[in-house]
């Protein structure tokens, strides 16, 4: 039987390490023939990139940090060179200063405010200007983010992320809307808790994973490699009649009243 994404070409940005969720989803496309650019954040995790990268042949390395235009059209240029268009993108990026990721949301400065909602919200609409004259010359394509329930409730300590996260999720239908015509689908998963290095800032992830796993339906906790093969099916023809929606992994996590 052909795989999924035989011949497909595809961007990730957000792996950090083994455990990222970009990793996982990385992991599934590429099982599925898809071929892989990635994209790190400063040299702190270049060689973690490369090293994980190094494991699935073909793979594209570059640097890029979304708050810097030009770092985003230099992948797109890149990308140009290399593959000519693309198939998917996959945004797995999200920031906020420590500071307001504990005690109380009101506190938020302006600057904290702007900068978890440049990295963790803006940055799909800047990459997807950028990326859909490439998905446009494939024909169309799939651009998949990650959000998470503190975007649509109050998620105790997760504070600014969860405004960025609502902002983020209205951008996944606005965006989904301006593309359709081009046959370019934007989706999002909302993931449930999981332990990586992002979701170690936020104060109060250790009751929320532990929350989600004594309480959720599936009364344990969301595994990446379930997220990685959602983005999966999101990325392939699949899911060929799905845009602008938010598709739920959290072992049902999310359907509680209390
Ligand atoms: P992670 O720390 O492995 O990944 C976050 C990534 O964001 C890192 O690779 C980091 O380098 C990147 N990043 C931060 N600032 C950046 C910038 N300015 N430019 C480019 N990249 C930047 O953690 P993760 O949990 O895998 O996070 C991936 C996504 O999943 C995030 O959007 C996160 O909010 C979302 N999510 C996570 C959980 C969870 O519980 N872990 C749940 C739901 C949604």
């Amino acid at each position: 039987m052909s795989k999924l994404l035989e011949g497909k070409k595809g961007l990730i940005l957000g792996v950090a390490n083994k455990r990222s969720i970009a990793w996982a989803i990385a992991k599934s496309v590429s099982d599925q023939g898809a071929t892989l650019a990635f994209t790190y954040q400063g040299e702190r995790v270049e060689e973690n990139v490369r090293e994980l990268a190094g494991t699935l042949p073909g793979s594209a390395v570059l640097p890029c940090d979304v708050m810097r235009e030009s770092e985003v059209d230099a992948v797109f240029s890149k990308i140009g060179e290399l593959w000519g268009g693309l198939d998917f993108l996959v945004h797995a990026v999200a920031y906020a200063k420590s500071a307001d990721l504990d005690g109380n949301y009101l506190k938020t400065s302006k600057e904290g405010f702007d900068t978890a909602l440049g990295v963790s919200a803006y940055s799909l609409t800047l990459l997807s200007q950028k990326a859909a004259p490439y998905l446009e010359r494939n024909g169309g394509g799939s651009i998949v983010t990650l959000t998470y329930l503190g975007g649509d409730r109050v998620a105790p300590g997760y504070n600014v992320m969860g405004i960025a996260k609502a902002a983020l999720q209205s951008s996944v239908r606005y965006l989904a809307y301006d593309l359709g015509p081009k046959n370019i689908r934007v989706n999002a998963i909302s993931a449930g808790p999981i332990n990586t290095l992002a979701a170690r800032v936020v104060s109060g992830f250790t009751d929320l994973y532990k929350m989600a796993r004594e309480k959720s339906p599936m009364k344990r906790n969301t595994e990446t490699e379930e997220v990685g093969d959602t983005a999966l099916f999101l990325c392939s023809s699949l899911s060929r009649g799905i845009t602008g929606q938010i598709i739920f992994v959290d072992c049902g996590f999310s359907t509680l009243a209390f």
